[in-house]
């Protein structure tokens, strides 16, 4: 899965939509459905109706029973409790189509009651009598009952789902029909399963080879765990198998997981289609099921759809039955063992185009109609195929289904996921136009899809165990984003050099807060999931990959990991099994390293170590020291048990020594102590000593100030003797130790005066990086001017060396020059933002050439940084004419750089009108909503604007953006990162006290942030600007 950094909202489900929707759906269901689908008419569940009809159908509802099934069904009537009957609301309840009843219990729709409805309420009270008995029964043996844990109990085992379904578009509700067949691993007379949000109909459990049934004796569900509750009057015996048999029906919501809708306009039309996000935790809304990873199984779906739609599932359609009555069925072939999160489907009316890989796997990207037309899926689909062939080259085990689709859909809650042989992205990440596209949207849509394919194999076929490992699978997706990229354009570098700014650096600044957490998260609560789910389990998931391949060798990893995923396809792995097998990897070629007592260091504590390294002229020993990196030494630890002296680390340190025109070949040393001597032979003659070589280990290095001195000299004289790699490390370190107080100041303004010789891209992006917060802290301060001084004067010699691009790149040459192109970009960026007076000269005569002309002759790499530069030094026209354009262009990518470019404006009318509109659905999409007030909080004149605006809207903002964690954690970083007065430390503090629920995590790393940037501002800020005077005035 990868996260999008726009996640749309989930609109609050109010009592009125339900409504709503309930009528809609009474009022256009004319359909006939199949026998199957028959009993799983959609019912209103407003709790009034509810209650209203609840006396007067029980006993109509008995009745009707009685009636239908007569002297055999009384035995029934004394174990099956029909504890509530909104299904009479439609007549009596049918059949399910297979004969005898026996054994059948139906359920109440009280099964999918509104979220919030007291389960009491919902029951009848002799039900709940005796669930209360049985509660206490359990008490009394101190246990929990196994409907309350928080993981299902494990006496049964999912083998095999027959699941059909029935897909109404025309009022948006789904039936279905699951036959699960269960292996009894211990007797019970539970069967706990997941069911959410769904209507029950019907259950029936029966003996797989014998006939009749197991009598049902109650079921009901149980919301705290999001569980339904099978209790049977006599125990499932041990290795027998039976056949689970629910009945059920849903809505396919508005919303963004489970099976849900979303539309899009084609000639003027509106259109639907629906679709499905089961990760981590809503396969559950779509079907009832074992819900957790380690329960795989085989599935076999069927899709019942009117014929002016196509379905789509994991697997290829085996056949399709046609009805009359324009109705058509697709049967899917069986999938192999796998998730339940991972399965899907889709009820869409898209086009495709294919291609077929030379292992004959065939690749359809699906899209809308028009999108397809245009072309805009053929680059996605080209590079798949090159993928799938470069994945199965590297790992040794073929693609494992016959197909792979990928699905391009307006609205996602992430920029995909990688659903086994179904592969979902929004349009954003996959739709790709050649002509509109910069270098970095191209780069973007690349790494997600190289990001999906590698979950085909890290993910899909091999699974995690359980949620606490997920950034196994999501680091190693997001270390192969670089590795894939490189295999697609082998000069970009991708895992060298820009990992290092994009995820190394870029984690680094998140894990030295104290308020970080473990890479491997306990998890308990399904609610706990999505926590997971975060840039410390991607960015740091992956560095520390990237640092374990680095150690044992590319091609001995490579080797562990085809062994790994051989031993464990089809099954689940813990990051155990992972270690286990590289370890062996690493003995077969003669080297021991205990890997998984080395990894259990890094994945199991929280942050990461800063290691100093002093030298002495006189002697060729050095000590090295390792202590725990943070930002703020004051911030209190989030685990108090453990002072930060605690913390250590078995750390693979490269060093190397130099001199002004050579550099030794590194070796390794490892470092497990708080502080060790070393002997650095040859050191004595050579000038300085060099840590984390090409920066591939997930440390910072900090030096004596000497050694410093030296490496400063060494770059000003001759900066290649140093890496790229290292020369961007140095960079980013040199900033982060003097932001957290480690180095003084001065130093990594002195390192950054190289740059006017640096012709690489990395270094400067490094440094453009680390400037930025840099900026932030300082730009609302009197004496800003003097930095901002410094910075030009740093720029403008490469600035008129680069000039500016041509237009209109052409596709090859986008490839064959890449780093130029971004060094030239970055260079642009730095002028434009920091008042070069050409680049805002350049910037507003393309504008104004835009608008005479109306012609966009703006080089498509420099876009962005043109539009932001014009709205922010021109006046109100131009902003109410890239408004217009916001509105008129119906490229993606454009759309998303113009609304970005309105909140460059240095006119705060503009700016509050614009935070205002932005909550307005119509004038911004949701998703886009959060980006907007980001960057006016980025805008030094409407930083405090953001601020206000997000505490008052904050109770409209959490409630679209709650459930989606990530997106809510975002809103709340970005709109705070750059506070830093005393005074808004307090009202950051006294929101937190006073704010209704949600984002606490967020906001503790708020408080955080906000404090060490307060205490930089107390400690540091006066002693950068008298260097900076000084060194101006030189
Ligand atoms: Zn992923």
């Amino acid at each position: 899965m990868a996260l999008e950094e726009k996640r749309e909202k989930r609109p609050p489900v109010t009592p009125m939509m339900i409504e709503e929707e309930a009528a809609l759906r009474n009022g256009s269901r004319g359909l006939t459905p199949g026998p199957w689908a028959e009993a799983a008419g959609p019912r209103p569940r407003t709790t009034e109706r509810h209650i209203a009809v609840h006396k007067r159908l029980v006993l109509g509802f008995a009745v009707s029973i009685l009636a239908l099934l007569a002297v055999t069904m009384i035995a029934v009537l004394l174990s099956v409790r029909f504890e509530e009957c909104g299904a009479a609301a439609d007549g009596p309840p049918r059949a399910s189509g297979n004969g005898s009843l026996s054994g059948v219990a139906r359920q109440p729709p009280g099964a999918g009651q509104p979220p919030g409805q007291p389960e009491e309420e919902a029951r009848g009270g002799e039900a709940a009598e005796e669930e209360e008995e049985e509660e206490e029964e359990w008490q009394r043996r101190q246990e929990l009952p196994p409907w309350a844990r928080p993981r299902l109990p494990r006496h049964l085992r999912p083998l095999h789902y027959n699941l059909m379904l029935s897909a109404f578009m025309e009022n948006f509700t789904f039936s279905g029909e699951v036959n699960v067949q269960l292996e009894v691993r211990n007797a019970s007379r539970y069967i706990v399963l997941h069911a959410h949000r769904m209507h029950i109909e019907a259950v029936r459990v029966a003996e797989d080879k014998l006939a009749g049934g197991v009598r049902v004796a109650r079921t009901f569900f149980y919301p705290q765990t999001q569980v339904f509750v099978v209790v049977l009057n006599r125990s499932l015996e041990v290795q027998r198998s039976y056949n689970l048999k629910i009945i059920y029906n849903a809505l396919i919501e508005n919303e963004l997981l489970g099976f849900f809708r979303s539309s899009y306009v084609l000639h003027g039309e509106r259109r639907f289609l629906a679709v499905t996000q089961f990760s981590p935790t809503h396969a559950r809304k779509a079907f009832p099921c074992f819900d957790e990873p380690i329960y795989k199984a085989t599935f076999k779906i069927s899709i019942r759809h009117q014929a002016t739609y196509l379905s789509l599932s994991n697997m290829p359609v085996e056949t399709s039955v046609f009805e009359e009555d324009g109705w058509v069925t697709d049967h899917f072939s069986q999938t192999p063992l796998m998730s339940t999160y991972y399965l899907a489907w889709a009820v869409c009316n898209f086009t495709y185009r294919e291609t077929v890989t030379k292992s004959g796997v065939v690749v359809r990207l699906y899209a809308r109609p028009d999108a397809i037309r245009r072309g805009s899926g053929d680059y996605a689909l080209n590079i798949t195929r090159s993928l799938i062939e470069f994945y199965e080259d590297y790992f040794k085990v073929p693609y494992s289904l016959p197909k792979l689709d990928l699905l391009a859909v307006p609205k996602h809650p992430y920029a995909a996921m990688e659903n086994w042989g179904l592969s979902v992205f929004v349009e954003q990440r996959i739709l790709l136009d050649p002509s509109i596209s910069s270098i970095l949207y191209l780069l973007d849509v690349t790494m997600v899809i190289v990001h999906e394919l590698c979950h085909q194999w890290f993910g899909d076929l091999v699974t995690p165990v359980w949620w606490e490992d997920v950034w196994l699978k999501e680091g190693f997706a997001h270390y192969f984003e670089f590795v894939g990229t490189d295999y697609l354009y082998p000069g970009w570098n991708m895992e060298k050099q820009r990992f290092l700014t994009d995820v190394l650096h870029e984690v680094m600044l998140l894990d030295g807060l104290a308020s970080s957490h473990p890479v491997s998260q306990e998890v308990q609560q399904a609610t706990d999931i999505d926590r997971v789910f975060d840039w410390i389990a991607y960015k740091k998931g992956a560095a520390l990959i990237r640092m374990l391949a680095n150690f044992m060798g590319h091609s001995v990893f490579q080797m562990g990991l085809q062994d790994y995923l051989t031993i464990h396809k089809y099954g689940n792995a813990a990051r155990n099994d992972l270690w286990n097998t590289l370890s062996k990897a690493l003995k077969r070629v003669g080297k021991s390293v205990n890997i998984q007592e080395v990894m259990d260091q890094w994945t199991l504590q929280m942050g990461y170590p800063v290691i100093t390294i002093l030298g002495n002229e006189t002697t060729d020993i050095i000590v090295i020291s390792q202590e725990r990196f943070v930002y703020d030494s004051d911030a209190k630890p989030k685990d108090p048990s453990r002072g930060d002296n605690s913390y250590l680390w078995q750390i693979p340190l490269t060093i190397a020594v130099g001199n002004t025109s050579h550099i030794s070949s590194e070796a390794i040393i490892w470092v497990s102590n708080k502080s060790e001597h070393h002997r650095i032979p040859a050191f004595e003659e050579a000038g300085w000593l060099l840590g984390n070589i090409n920066q591939t280990g997930y440390f910072r290095v900090n030096y004596d100030i000497r050694n410093w001195r030296l490496l400063i000299n060494q770059l000003t004289r001759n900066h290649e003797v140093i890496s790229v790699s290292n020369r961007a490390g140095l960079i980013d370190d040199a900033f982060n130790l003097a932001r957290a107080g480690y180095l003084p100041q001065n130093i990594p303004l002195e390192i950054i005066r190289y740059l006017s010789e640096e012709k690489d891209f990395l270094p400067w992006h490094a440094a453009s990086r680390a400037l930025y917060p840099l900026d932030k802290l300082l730009d609302r301060t009197e004496n800003y001017n003097i930095f901002n001084e410094y910075i030009l004067r740093q720029v403008a010699s490469m600035y008129l060396k680069l000039g500016w691009p041509m237009n209109n790149l052409n596709k090859s040459l986008v490839q064959a020059s890449y780093q130029h192109e971004e060094l030239r970009r970055e260079v642009i960026m730095l002028a434009c933002s920091f008042g070069n007076k050409h680049c805002h000269q350049q910037a507003a005569t393309l504008i104004s050439d835009w608008i005479s002309s109306n012609r966009n002759r703006i080089p498509l790499n420099v876009r962005d940084i043109v539009y932001c530069t014009g709205v922010s030094l021109m006046d109100e026209d131009v902003w109410e004419f890239i408004w217009m354009k916001f509105h008129s262009t119906t490229a993606v990518s454009e759309k998303k750089i113009l609304l970005e470019a309105l909140t460059c404006s240095d006119d705060r009318n503009l700016l509050n009108r614009l935070l205002n509109l932005s909550l307005n659905s119509e004038v911004v999409l949701d998703q886009d909503a959060i980006d907007v007030i980001i960057h006016v909080a980025r805008n030094p004149h409407g930083r405090d604007l953001a601020w206000k605006f997000f505490r008052e809207k904050w109770k409209i903002l959490n409630a679209r953006y709650g459930e989606a964690l990530f997106m809510n954690s975002k809103l709340v970083s970005g709109v705070t990162e750059f506070l830093n007065t005393e005074g808004e430390l307090r009202e950051l503090k006294n929101f937190i006290k006073s704010y209704e629920g949600g984002a606490a995590v967020s906001f503790s790393r708020a408080v955080e942030t906000v404090e060490a940037n307060v205490r930089w501002q107390r400690l540091y800020k006066e002693e950068l600007f008298h260097w900076l005077r000084k060194s101006l005035t030189h």
